[in-house]
This record gives structure tokens, C-alpha cells and sequence, in this order.
């Protein structure tokens, strides 16, 4: 399979591989470490990214972008994925809220928003999950309220709790999905843009395996939002969501951080394939197929979107091979490294990034719709066609 985007894709990577190896040392490991001084250095390269524009490099000129092709976007996205993702945060604006954004929102809202991500100052969480409302986001209970006439209502105020909710800790603005009027399910619901120091919101951090500061509770007691904060139309929050999804399972090129560890363990090994047992070297070669299956998957709903089309199916086929490979790689590699790959530091193999990449991938097949999900999203889709 030949993967070559041509000359011009070649001597981007070139260029981002560059700037990276300028601002970071090689064993940078993202944004989300017990060092704050990671998530500061992944704030300053999105603002050198925006400086050499290339933080939003497919997005039109007019909103701050440099109107290049999804091409170019998907080599940003995979080379900054293969180093860690040193644009941090603001990756989430970067790949689906912008586009949300762009897609869905008021020439004010584009003026407002637009210019703010693509100048890499600006980090956004995706308030979408509740505790009842996962899988079956349809089920969601946070509500909008009206204020004044609810034919034309000044305002609004939103009640409810969202959860899982990254980054909530850092972010300056939140995409939100609430229930509004009468409508039942996917009838009912409204996208808002809150700034997450409106009054009445409290983020709560939960602990995880990911990490410090990473995923959250977010409280919502009668928060306000302006009529012009709803994104969309009032009660067609659904096909907000559906272009945010689909541009949120094909952003995370988590194949291309798996083709670059195996590539990396590869190199450490070579010497010693003789002495490990000839199934890991089976296995290695068994991961790579499938990080090649990834991202053959990645450019077919890349190649959708560029035809205009929102890709929800084929982003969930690739979605559930990125989350696949995402942890057959994490197991070879640490069948490779065994129990060294727990350290981190310059010494351990890959500089830790195989504890770091195998405790990701854990959470993989749930983040973003767990595959069991994306499953059925593809089965139902098959099923249709064949009925057709
Ligand atoms: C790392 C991480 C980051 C996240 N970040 C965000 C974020 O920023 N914003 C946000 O809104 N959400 C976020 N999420 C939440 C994520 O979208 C949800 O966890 C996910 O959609 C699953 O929902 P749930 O946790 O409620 O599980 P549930 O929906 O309760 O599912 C539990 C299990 O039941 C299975 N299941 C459920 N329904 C069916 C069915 N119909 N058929 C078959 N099996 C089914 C599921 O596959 C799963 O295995 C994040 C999650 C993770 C892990």
C-alpha cells in the first residue's frame, strides 16, 4: 500500500519534525504530566504552530486559516499525534470544534471563535457525556431554560452535569449539548458556547489512570448563555454533534504515534531478535498491518470529507481499526520491553512513551464512543445498504 502524499506532504513532515525537535526534548510525553511546565510548552508551540500557520493550515484564509488541503491537515494531525501531541489541549478546537464551528455557526460566532483558535490561544472542552447519557448521548438531561418569551427568549439558563469531560480544568470555553422544550431524544437538543467562567460552573477533577488534570465533573446551575451563545438551530443540537464526531474519530491519529513507537522499538530491537522468542517478531508485524489498516481507514473518511460529505461511518470503521491497532501496539511493546518499559526517563526504551502509550490505550476503545458503539454505527449502516 503506498501511503506517499507527495512532495509537498514530505517537506511538511519534514518542516513540523523540525519545530518539534527545536521546542521539545525527545522525551516529551504531552501536555498531561505532573509537570505544568508541559502544558505550558504546548501552548507556546500552538501560538509558533499559528505564527508559521500551520496550526489550522486547511482551514480559509478568512478565519485565520491557510487554506490549504485536508491533506495537509491530516500530515499535521499525524505528525503531532507520532510526537505526543505537543499542541496539547487545544487540539480538541484545532480538529472538530472549529470545524463545528465553522459548519454550523452565525457569521458573529465565526468572527468571534475562529480567530481565537487558529492563533493557538484558546483551549475548548466537549461537554457531551452525563452520567446517564454516555453510548446513548440521546438520553442526555441537562437543560436549557428560556428566559423571557419562550417563542423568542432572551437568554437562556443551563442546568446539569456533564462527565469525562477533558480538560475542563484548563478550558476557556465549552461546546455543550442540552435539552430544550418538549422534544424527546435527538429532537430536543441544543449545542451552547459558554465560556467556562460564566457563573454557576464548577469543574471537579477525577483521578484517573490518564492522569493529572485530565478528565472532570462539570456542574451547570443555572448557568446563563446569551440567545447568541446556541450553536445551530434551538433543538438541532444533533447534526452539531454528528459533524463534531465525525471530524473527533478520524482527529486522534493515534496509528501514526503507533507506527512511529513501532518503528522506534524496531530500531532498539534489531539486535536482539535472535534471542526474543520468533512470536513477538510475529506480533510486531501483525501490529504494523493493522496500523496500516488505521490509517487506510483514516484517509478514506479524510477523502469523504473532502467530497463535502459528514463521514459518521466510515470515521467509526476507522475509529474502531485506530483503537485496535492503538492496543495491539501497546501490548507487543510492552511484551518487547517487558517490565523495563514502566520507567520513564532518557533511559528507558522509548523514553517511557511505552507506559504512557499502553495507559491511553486502555482507554481507546471508550473515549469517543466506545467501539461497541462505532460497531454498531457501521452494522447498521451495512444492514441498510443491504436492505436498500
Ligand atoms: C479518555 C476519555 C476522554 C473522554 N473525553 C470526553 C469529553 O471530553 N467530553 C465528553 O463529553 N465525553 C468524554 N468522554 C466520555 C466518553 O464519550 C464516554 O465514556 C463514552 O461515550 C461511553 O459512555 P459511558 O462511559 O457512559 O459508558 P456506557 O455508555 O455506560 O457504556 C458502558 C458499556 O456498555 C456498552 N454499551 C452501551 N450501550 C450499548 C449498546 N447499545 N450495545 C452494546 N454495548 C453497549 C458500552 O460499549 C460500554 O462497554 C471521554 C471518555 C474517555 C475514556
Amino acid at each position: 500500500m503506498d501511503f506517499d502524499l507527495g512532495a509537498g506532504a514530505a517537506e511538511l513532515r519534514t518542516r513540523l519534525r523540525t519545530l518539534i525537535e527545536q521546542h521539545f526534548d525527545p522525551g516529551f510525553l504531552g501536555a498531561f504530566t505532573d509537570d505544568p511546565a508541559d502544558l505550558e510548552a504546548t501552548q507556546a508551540f500552538c501560538r509558533l504552530l499559528a505564527g508559521e500557520g500551520l496550526l489550522t493550515l486547511a482551514w480559509p484564509t478568512e478565519y485565520g486559516g491557510g487554506g490549504g488541503s485536508l491533506w495537509d491537515q491530516t500530515v499535521v494531525r499525524e505528525e503531532m499525534w507520532a510526537h505526543h501531541e505537543p499542541r496539547g489541549a487545544q487540539y480538541m478546537g484545532l480538529n472538530w470544534v472549529g470545524p463545528a464551528i465553522m459548519a454550523h455557526g452565525t457569521a458573529e460566532q465565526k468572527a468571534l471563535h475562529l480567530p481565537p483558535i487558529a492563533a493557538g490561544e484558546v483551549i475548548w472542552c466537549q461537554g457531551f457525556s452525563e452520567p446517564e447519557a454516555g453510548s446513548d448521548l440521546a438520553a442526555l438531561r441537562t437543560r436549557a431554560e428560556p428566559v423571557g418569551d419562550p417563542a423568542r427568549p432572551d437568554g437562556w439558563r443551563v442546568t446539569g452535569q456533564k462527565i469525562w469531560t477533558s480538560y475542563a480544568g484548563m478550558a476557556q470555553w465549552c461546546i455543550i449539548a442540552a435539552r430544550v422544550g418538549a422534544g424527546e431524544r435527538h429532537e430536543g437538543i441544543t449545542m451552547f458556547l459558554v465560556p467556562m467562567d460564566a457563573p454557576g460552573i464548577e469543574v471537579r477533577p477525577i483521578r484517573s489512570m490518564l492522569g493529572p488534570h485530565h478528565l472532570n465533573e462539570v456542574f451547570f446551575d443555572e448557568v446563563p448563555a446569551g440567545p447568541d451563545a446556541v450553536l445551530g438551530a434551538v433543538g438541532g443540537g444533533w447534526s452539531v454533534i454528528r459533524t463534531a464526531l465525525a471530524h473527533e474519530r478520524v482527529g486522534i491519529a493515534r496509528y501514526a504515534r503507533c507506527e512511529r513507537l513501532l518503528s522506534e522499538m524496531g530500531r532498539v530491537l534489531a539486535p536482539h531478535w535472535d534471542e526474543l522468542p520468533p512470536s513477538l517478531e510475529v506480533a510486531w508485524a501483525r501490529a504494523l498491518v493493522q496500523v496500516r489498516v488505521a490509517r487506510l481507514l483514516a484517509y478514506r473518511t479524510v477523502r469523504a470529507q473532502e467530497n463535502g460529505e459528514v463521514p459518521d461511518v466510515a470515521a467509526s470503521s476507522a475509529r474502531i481499526a485506530v483503537t485496535q491497532c492503538d492496543q495491539a501496539v501497546a501490548e507487543v511493546l510492552f511484551s518487547a520491553a517487558e517490565h523495563r518499559s514502566l520507567e520513564a526517563g532518557p533511559d528507558a526504551p522509548v523514553h517511557g512513551a511505552l507506559e504512557d502509550h499502553w495507559r491511553y490505550a486502555q482507554a481507546a476503545t471508550v473515549s469517543s464512543g466506545t467501539i461497541e458503539v462505532q460497531r454498531i454505527i457501521v452494522a447498521k449502516s451495512l444492514v441498510k445498504g443491504a436492505s436498500a
